[in-house]
C-alpha cells in the first residue's frame, strides 16, 4: 500500500493505516460531523474508516 503523505492519520486499528508511518493509505478520504453542529475536533469522524476485523461486541 502507497503512504498519503498529505493525509496523517493515528488511528492504527484502520485497515488503511499505513502502519509504522503515521499516514492513510488512500488517495483521499471522508471526514464527517458526529454533532449536527460541530465545534471541535472531538465532534469530527474520518467516514472512510474501517476496522481491520470485524469484531463482535
Ligand atoms: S481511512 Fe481514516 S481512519 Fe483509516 S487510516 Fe485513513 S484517515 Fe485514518
Amino acid at each position: 500500500m502507497d503512504v498519503n503523505s498529505s493525509i496523517g492519520c493515528r488511528v492504527t486499528e484502520c485497515q488503511y493505516h499505513a502502519g509504522d508511518s503515521q499516514h492513510c493509505t488512500l488517495d483521499k478520504i471522508m471526514v464527517g460531523k458526529i454533532e449536527s453542529y460541530s465545534s471541535k475536533s472531538e465532534d469530527t469522524d474520518c467516514e472512510s474508516f474501517k476496522p481491520k476485523e470485524e469484531t463482535a461486541f
